[in-house]
């Protein structure tokens, strides 16, 4: 057995007649749900669940993400890839992702908010290797709209066989691809969106409280 980089498991050395029992099997573990490495397939990193350095709930938006493009249709679009990291350092690996975020604490109307920056177009190839490019910000709860329309975008527009850099960069690059999303980075009232002041899997305000870390950085 493999761990691969997209936090899937690699069953090695099986005969296609396995293959029935062992799908029987991990849907008894809960573990046969289909969609690995496909659009609805998010990496995060632990983020506030259980990381002291975090600054939002990477996890919760990771599922959200996942939500927002199964219900768009998207979520079995191939060929892109979703990371998420809960701060600026790179456990999510999003600075090497089609489509990256890290988290960052946002301000508006005098409260803290969740929030990330999104980046575009990072790229590991056989012979290159390429950061993601800053695209927007938004708030957390406008994040997962923002993937749909990007994913959206890559899945009416691509050319057969073209990658989502190729299509990137014939689209303009990060920044363009971003300047059609600056809409939804908007904090409402708080009053009457108070969920834009709530990180995900919260049930309290939003406040950035970050402390020792445990892992390498
Ligand atoms: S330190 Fe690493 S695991 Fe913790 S929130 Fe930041 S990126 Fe995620």
């Amino acid at each position: 057995m493999r761990i691969t980089n997209r936090q899937n498991l690699v069953l090695r050395g099986l005969a296609e007649g396995d293959l029935p029992l062992v799908h029987e099997r991990l849907i008894a573990l809960n573990l046969g749900a289909p969609g690995a490495e496909l659009a609805r397939d998010v990496v995060s990193c632990p983020g506030a669940d259980t990381c002291n350095l975090a600054v939002t709930q990477s996890r919760g938006l990771g599922d959200d993400i996942a939500r927002a493009l199964e219900e768009a249709g998207l979520s079995e679009v191939g060929g892109v890839r979703v990371n998420i990291s809960g701060c600026t350092n790179s456990c999510g690996q999003h600075h090497t992702s089609d489509i990256g975020f890290f988290g960052l604490e946002r301000r508006a109307h005098g409260r803290a908010a969740p929030g990330y920056q999104m980046l575009l177009g990072g790229r590991v190839g056989e012979m290159e290797i390429g950061f993601g490019a800053k695209a927007t910000k938004l708030p957390a709860k406008a994040a997962s709209e923002a993937v749909v329309r990007v994913v959206g975008r890559f899945a009416e527009e691509r050319t057969a066989g073209e990658t989502f850099g190729g299509w990137l960069d014939r689209s303009g690059g990060a920044e363009a691809i971003g300047s059609t999303l600056v809409e939804l980075d908007v904090f409402p009232d708080p009053d009457e969106h108070p969920e834009f002041y709530t990180d995900f899997d919260e049930t309290g305000p939003y406040v950035s409280e970050v402390g020792e870390g445990e892992c390498a950085t």
